[in-house]
């Protein structure tokens, strides 16, 4: 700033000196004025409005002026001799006054030891600033070097005319090649940056001062709009990070939820994976687990464990007849009975359908063993209630223990498995320790499984005839239609070998049809041959009879063969009645619209009372073969006989005597007024054609010998 001001004053100093040299040349012979008029006119002056060009006598008096009355009046005083005068004119300190800055004239000039002077007003040296740059305390100011000032400017207001210590301002004061020392100056006091600085060609100095507060008060703000501005992007930060921060435990807890969403999708799935939807048991494949896990256990530390193998008795029938919800209820039940029967150690766990299995680790003792399986046996067979009817089921269960009868997972399940269906072969409910024994007879059962699927399709299954013969006339009026097994390596095979087999496979159901056909066509084709005519019997499993297409067999067969529907007759058990006595009632009506007769098979054994036969609409009676056998022996056996064959006629009914073999049955049976008799003692079952000829030979006959 000292530096442009500096040039500006040198600049506007130098052209008032110009003006000045000018204006002392021109002068001539001529008056004053009349030069100066004609300098004027030439446009060789300053502007008028701000300077008046004067020319003086030698006592300092007017001679000419640009301004015909002079604005300044006092008399130009400060000529030297040599070079440009400056002087303040009017007198003392205080509010502006004008500058004159004169030189001697020449000796030549019409008036010599006269003066030319320019005059102008102070403020012109001080305004080349505004006060944005300046500040209210800023100083511009011209000092001569008498230790007046000039001018001085303050902020906006101009003063002239103070005295001040030129040599102490001027000292170490110039701001070449340094800072601008801060002063406090002396005229009034104000702390300033200031540079005094002397004009090379001019006896006068020029100053320039900003107030330190001012200056400072700027770097201030400007330090507080940087603070501001510091801390609003502190501020802008801090939000960001704390959005930031924000986001990410957004992040975090969407990425933990879909994580935990995850865990727990794989704790379900794993707990799908390795339980029973339905009763929440471990599945087979959690179960092979643990027993690999049982047995590595027991190998290690020299133990044993004991695997049981369970198979609910009857539980298809219950699931088909009832439904499968009442299945499902009772398997529930079963597993919650089953985990009451063992201790925490135990594992009870479901296979799949009825089948469950029970680990028993560190059991050593056979006897032990059977008490955990009789517990079983007992829980599993205490009557419950399902459907608003009471029921039971029991359990047939098979033991193998490790490491005696086996040493790998898959051997000790399967003759756990061999073991079962042996408990189930002694009549159910009962559990079987597995032996070598039961292997060779549960391999026999093994190739007779197999080679049951392919004996339909070989034709190796043929009927057996047994005749009905009628106790008044000796007549065979009847024949019941009996399976049997022509195997080609086994030989002959009976129903009892095969038929619980082809019940649990279902193959009990196209073998049944081939029964139905072939013994319908055989009755047709007997009378075809001459033969009197006579009832035919067939026998129905539970299986078959629950089968929904039972109706159709039956009307398919009475169909193919032409055969009078009232000579058909179906035999069925009570214990296919138990299961569910309202379907089976209405397959039994269903039986009778076609016309086809309907005996109840090896009556008394089952557990039905003899009052619920009312319910059934039935035809005819068989007493069981083993009251007929201890009939003559056993009191009992004769007293229940006589009661089947009293209510059966007081029903209605026809009553026949199964397994007769002799003629003191006979006898008794005829007093008792038994209707129809069936057993050895008449025929043996025989092959259609011997049947034939049995018949034949009977016809003549008066009565049973
Ligand atoms: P079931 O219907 O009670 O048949 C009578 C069984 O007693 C027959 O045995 C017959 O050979 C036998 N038997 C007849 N008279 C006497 C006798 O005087 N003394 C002795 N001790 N037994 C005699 P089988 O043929 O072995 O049949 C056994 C059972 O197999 C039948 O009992 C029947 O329930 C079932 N069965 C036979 N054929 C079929 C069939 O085609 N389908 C179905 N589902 N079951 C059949
Ligand atoms: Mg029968
Ligand atoms: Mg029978």
């Amino acid at each position: 700033m000292a530096e442009t001001y500096e040039a500006q004053v040198v600049r506007a100093l130098r052209e008032i000196d110009t003006t000045l040299r000018l204006v002392r040349y021109s002068l001539d012979a001529r008056p004053p004025q009349e030069v100066l008029d004609e300098l004027h006119q030439q446009g060789m002056l300053p502007p008028t409005l701000l300077f008046e060009v004067r020319i003086s006598d030698a006592e300092g008096r007017t001679v000419a002026s640009t301004h015909p009355q002079p604005a300044h009046q006092p008399n130009v005083t400060m000529v030297q001799a040599e070079g440009m005068g400056i002087e303040l004119l009017g007198s003392g300190e205080g509010a502006e006054q004008p500058l004159a800055f004169s030189r001697r004239l020449s000796e030549e000039s019409a008036n010599p030891q006269g003066a030319v002077s320019v005059l102008v007003d102070g403020a012109y040296f001080v305004s080349g600033y505004d006060m944005d740059t300046l500040g209210v305390l800023g100083v511009l100011a011209l000092a001569e070097e008498e230790g007046t000032f000039l001018v001085r400017r303050t902020g906006n207001d101009l003063f002239s005319g103070e005295k001040i210590d030129y040599e102490d301002l001027l000292t170490d004061n110039d701001g070449i090649g340094q800072p601008a020392l801060v002063r406090s100056s002396e005229w009034d006091g104000v702390d300033r940056y200031l540079v005094a600085r002397q004009l090379f060609e001019f006896p006068v100095a020029i100053v320039v001062g900003l107030s330190q507060t001012e200056q400072l008060d700027a770097a201030e703000s400007m330090q507080r709009s940087y603070y501001l501005r510091a801390w609003l992007v502190s501020l802008a930060g801090l939000v960001i990070l704390a959005l930031l921060g924000w986001l990410s435990w957004k992040l975090q807890q969407v990425q933990a939820k879909v994580l935990e969403e995850r865990l727990d999708h794989a704790r379900r799935a794993e707990y799908l994976a390795f339980h029973d939807n339905l009763t929440g048991l471990p599945n087979r494949a959690y179960f092979s687990r643990l027993l690999t896990r049982g047995m590595q256990h027991a190998r290690r530390y020299d133990k044993q464990l004991a695997l049981l193998f369970l198979d609910l008795d009857r539980f298809k029938a219950i699931n088909d007849s009832l439904g499968h919800d009442a299945g499902d209820e009772l398997l529930q039940e079963i597993s919650r009975r089953l985990g009451h029967s063992v201790r925490e150690s135990d594992t009870v766990a479901r296979l799949g359908g009825d089948e469950f299995v029970v680990l028993l680790p560190e059991i050593i003792e056979q006897e032990q063993i059977s008490h955990v399986a009789n517990k079983i046996l007992a829980a599993v067979s205490a009557p419950f209630t399902l459907v608003g009817q009471e029921f039971r089921i029991t359990v047939s269960i098979g033991i193998a223990r490790y490491p005696a009868d086996g040493e790998d997972e898959q051997t000790l399940m399967k003759h756990a498995d061999v073991a079962m269906y042996h408990a189930k072969e002694e009549g159910k409910n009962n559990a079987q320790f597995y032996s070598e024994q039961l292997k060779s007879d549960s391999l026999e059962r093994l190739a007779l499984e197999s080679s049951l699927r392919k004996a339909l399709e070989r034709q190796e299954f043929t009927l057996y005839y047994q005749s009905k013969l009628d106790m008044a006339t000796g007549r065979v009026i009847g024949m019941e239609a009996l399976l049997r097994w022509q195997h080609p390596e086994l030989g002959l095979i009976l129903p009892k070998q095969f038929i619980p087999l082809a019940e649990e496979n279902g193959l009990i159901v196209p073998i049944g049809r081939w029964v139905i056909y072939t013994a319908c066509r055989q009755n047709v084709a007997w009378l075809k041959a001459g033969l009197p005519q006579m009832s035919m019997a067939v026998n129905l499993s539970a299986r078959q009879f629950l089968d929904d297409g039972l109706l159709r067999d039956i009307k398919g067969a009475l169909q193919a063969s032409g055969m009078a529907p009232e000579l058909l007759e179906v035999e069925i058990t009570e214990s296919m009645m138990m299961v569910d006595m309202q379907k089976a009632v209405g397959v039994l009506q269903e039986l009778r619209k076609i016309g086809v007769r309907i005996a109840i098979d090896d009556f008394g054994t089952g557990y039905s009372s003899l009052s619920k036969l009312q319910a059934l609409p039935l035809d005819t009676i068989k007493i069981d073969g083993s009251f007929i056998q201890d009939l003559l022996n056993n009191a009992g056996d004769r007293s229940l006989t006589e009661a089947i064959i009293d209510l059966g006629k007081s029903l209605g009914l026809t009553i026949v005597a199964e397994g007769v073999e002799s003629a003191e049955q006979v006898a008794y049976l005829r007093q008792h007024a038994c209707d129809q008799v069936q057993g050895f003692y008449m025929h043996e079952p025989q092959p259609a054609v011997d049947a034939a000829r049995s018949v034949q030979e009977r016809l003549d006959s008066e009565s049973i010998p």
